[in-house]
Parts: C-alpha cells; sequence; structure tokens
C-alpha cells in the first residue's frame, strides 16, 4: 500500500530529510586520507542523537544475518552499498559512499553522497558526476501523470549512455513513518511503466552505478555488497515528495556542496 502524506508530515518529513543533509556535512567536514569510517560512525551517531533524532540504520534487522551494527553505511571504492563501518583508514583516491537515515519526529529521512578521498582519478570522479546527474534526472521526472518508470528510464539511460552499469538487485523505494515503504523505485525502466506517480507520495530515488558490468556480490558479513570486478561504484540518494504536482526535494546536498571539497 502507498502512503500518501498530507502537507504536514510532507514539513515533518523535510525536517528528518534536512537533518541527514546536515549529518553527511558534519561527516563530510572529516572525510580525508587516514580517517577511519568508524570514526564517521561515531560522528554521524553524536550529532544524529544531539538533534533529537534516532539513526534509523543502527540495528536495523537482516533476514540473513545480524542486524547492521553502525549509524551510517560507508561503502568504499568497489563497495556499492550497505558497506559496515571499520578501523581502516581511508586512502588517497579513495571514494566512500555515505548512506545516513534518521528518525526524527516519527518520520524517516533518507539520503547518500558519494564523497572522494584526497585527489581521485578523473575516470572515477566522472563516474561520481555522472552518478548525481542520473539521480537529479530521475528526481525531474517525478511529477504527477508520470509513472515509476519514467524515473527508472531517465537514470538508466544517463548512466548506460556514459557506458556505465546499473545495479539491478537494489532499488529506491517510498518512505514515510517506515523507512522502506511502497513503491519499489528502480533505477532501470521503461517511459509509461509502472505506478502512476501522485501528490504526496515520498520515494527516495538512489542510482547505484558501477563503472563497469553491473553486476553484485554480497560478502560473507551478509551486508556489504561490492561490485563483481571490483571497479569503484558511486550512490546519490535524495528523498523527495511529489508536491504540487512536481518534485520537491526534501534531503539536500547543499551543506555537502558548501564545503568545497
Ligand atoms: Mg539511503
Ligand atoms: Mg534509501
Amino acid at each position: 500500500m502507498i502512503f500518501l502524506k498530507t502537507e504536514d508530515e510532507i514539513e515533518l518529513m523535510r525536517e528528518a530529510n534536512l537533518l541527514v543533509g546536515r549529518t553527511l556535512a558534519e561527516i563530510g567536514k572529516s572525510i580525508k586520507p587516514g580517517v577511519t569510517t568508524k570514526q564517521l560512525d561515531k560522528i554521524a551517531n553524536e550529532y544524529i542523537r544531539d538533534n533529537g533524532a534516532i539513526p534509523t540504520f543502527l540495528n536495523f534487522p537482516n533476514p540473513y544475518g545480524s542486524p547492521f551494527p553502525a549509524s551510517i553505511c560507508t561503502s568504499v571504492n568497489e563497495q556499492v552499498v550497505h558497506g559496515i563501518p571499520n578501523d581502516d583508514p581511508l586512502k588517497d583516491g579513495d571514494i566512500v559512499s555515505v548512506d545516513c537515515g534518521t528518525l526524527l519526529n516519527g518520520y524517516n529521512g533518507d539520503s547518500c553522497y558519494t564523497f572522494c578521498v584526497g585527489e581521485v582519478a578523473d575516470d572515477v570522479k566522472s563516474l561520481l558526476s555522472v552518478t548525481k546527474e542520473a539521480l537529479y534526472k530521475g528526481i525531474q521526472e517525478a511529477q504527477t501523470g508520470k509513472r515509476i518508470g519514467d524515473i527508472g528510464y531517465a537514470v538508466q539511460q544517463h548512466c548506460e549512455s556514459h557506458g556505465y552499469g546499473v545495479v539491478r538487485e537494489f532499488v529506491g523505494h517510498g518512505i514515510g513513518k517506515e523507512m522502506h515503504e511502497e513503491p519499489a523505485v528502480p533505477n532501470y525502466g521503461r517511459r509509461g511503466n509502472g505506478t502512476m506517480l501522485k501528490n504526496g507520495m515520498c520515494i527516495a530515488i538512489e542510482p547505484m552505478i558501477t563503472m563497469g558490468d553491473p553486476k553484485i556480490y554480497l560478502l560473507s558479513d551478509k551486508w556489504t555488497v561490492i561490485s563483481r570486478d571490483r571497479k569503484p561504484a558511486a550512490h546519490f540518494e535524495h528523498t523527495i515528495a511529489i508536491h504540487h504536482g512536481k518534485p520537491d526535494i526534501l534531503s539536500s546536498f547543499e551543506e555537502i556542496e558548501n564545503l568545497n571539497l
């Protein structure tokens, strides 16, 4: 069932999502060679709790294994999604996707940004730019009268036209009182196919894009997903509402991008 949100609920969703944006910016300030993803996780946990919210990902259940042990997912280089923060220092030239969720006043925020660590190779930087562009192309399709497939089509076309791979096994999602609600929002699709988009729908659009083949592999920790060919992967995510017929981006990269990393 798809829960359409009222105006008041959309504003509550915006508060939860802006907190995610501020948390990602707080993390971004500390991303440099030598820092560990566990240190980033500690920053996130403290910042989210200091702002009266709950880090949604901490203890998130896994039907195949242990609950998620951290407040953010940190996916480095060939890791696509759901990387677990650890004590390995980030190295110059790495990329790290930081996915963050908050529960504030009963509503969820969810957003992800792929950061560069030090000086990153030009071909990897291009992967990040194209993935972020694809996110906004997908968002542009989130209008009343269009369908879920229009979003996926826009994301897929943009990424595949650059020779990148679109991961199929993980998709965006409806979001609200629950972190994952209906409908599923794939990063691939056909124009005019799928669920009709309506005012009040809140969805997380989140392209997970690989530099090479889109095939993935789940590590034995039952969380970390890597690209099978071990090429780098990028992940950018916004939560949006369909509001007055148009996409209203509830999360924000503004504070991250003001850091001029
Ligand atoms: Mg996310
Ligand atoms: Mg999500």
